[in-house]
């Protein structure tokens, strides 16, 4: 049964027939510097909170898209799995919540159809499995299909050493390719309103979602556009493995969100769920409009 009261709770947003909930995927804290890899401090520091060892809070907000055919889980967070050198290494501050949240929408794990990371780093992948009684990972959704691009999963496959340093194994243990694991290669129509499409750049097989319905439009560009903070095409992240691909994407995209006040859905935001796209009042910078802000713990 559904608990009104709790479920009030979580941050939502409705795109025509699609209703999208903001789930608790852990919070950390990490380097400020990378995050805005070419920009300078003096620049950055003025748009977020810096702390004293130069670090920056960061949210991993999975997502969970209801549409009359489906129930999708965009990223998954950072998962339950990590130790506790690498908890603190991370500076873990917050633990992952997702299951929590989904029971607090009255909802299982098994009740989700479709699970889409937008790519296979650990902030992003650490909950797509979770450990049994016995400690093995095991997909955290038993009957869900997780999406990957080709490209993508050939990397999680055989990782180079700087993926490798993100691209956790126990991550991805018992997706099956043609079971619960879907291969795709570019653009899938997954339901008649939320299409994926892949968008490169951040990592080689970074995918990224649109939601359409009913003439309302919202997007997840990933790590792409991890915050609000990053809007301007050149504020691009030094985790990114190609980032004039991520300048180039954004360029390409991001009026085309203004013209039509596409709400920009964000993951790594502290402050921030979602903005409407809208240009600028005097030039043709892309901003945002109204927002849907964090629901403070
Ligand atoms: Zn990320």
């Amino acid at each position: 049964m559904k608990d009104l009261d709790i479920q009030d709770k979580l941050p939502s947003l409705k795109i025509g027939e699609v209703e999208i909930f903001w789930l608790d995927g852990g919070k950390i804290r990490l380097d400020g510097g990378p995050m805005f890899g070419p920009v300078p401090k003096v620049l950055w520091s003025k748009k977020i909170e810096v702390g004293d060892d130069n670090c920056i809070a960061i949210d991993n907000s999975a997502m969970l898209l209801l549409t009359p055919t489906a129930k999708i889980i965009i990223d998954s967070g950072i998962g339950n799995k990590m130790t506790e050198k690498q908890q603190e290494h991370f500076h873990v501050q917050q633990p992952w919540r997702l299951l929590e949240d989904i029971k607090r929408l009255g909802l299982t794990i098994d009740d989700i159809n479709f699970v889409i990371p937008t790519h296979a780093d650990f902030d992003h992948a650490g909950g797509l499995t979770c450990n049994d009684n016995n400690g093995n990972p095991i997909p955290t959704f038993p009957k869900a299909q997780y999406i990957f691009q080709k490209k993508e999963w050939k990397v999680v496959k055989n990782p180079d050493r700087r993926s490798a340093t993100s691209y956790w194994p126990e991550n991805f243990a018992g997706l099956k390719e043609g079971d619960n694991l879907k291969i795709i290669n570019g653009d899938l129509q997954l339901t008649p309103e939320v299409k994926i499409f892949l968008t490169g750049g951040h990592t080689i097989g970074h995918q990224g979602i649109e939601i359409n319905s009913q003439g309302e439009s919202a997007v997840h560009l990933g790590d792409l556009l991890p915050s609000q903070n990053h809007l301007n095409p050149l504020w691009v992240i030094a985790y990114d493995d190609y980032p004039m691909e991520v300048i180039a994407v954004k360029e390409r995209l991001l009026p085309g969100y203004a013209r039509r006040n596409t709400w920009i859905l964000f993951y790594h935001d502290t402050e921030i769920c979602a903005g409407r796209a809208q240009f600028a009042k005097d030039n043709q910078d892309v901003t945002l409009g109204a927002t849907i802000n964090k629901t403070k713990p």
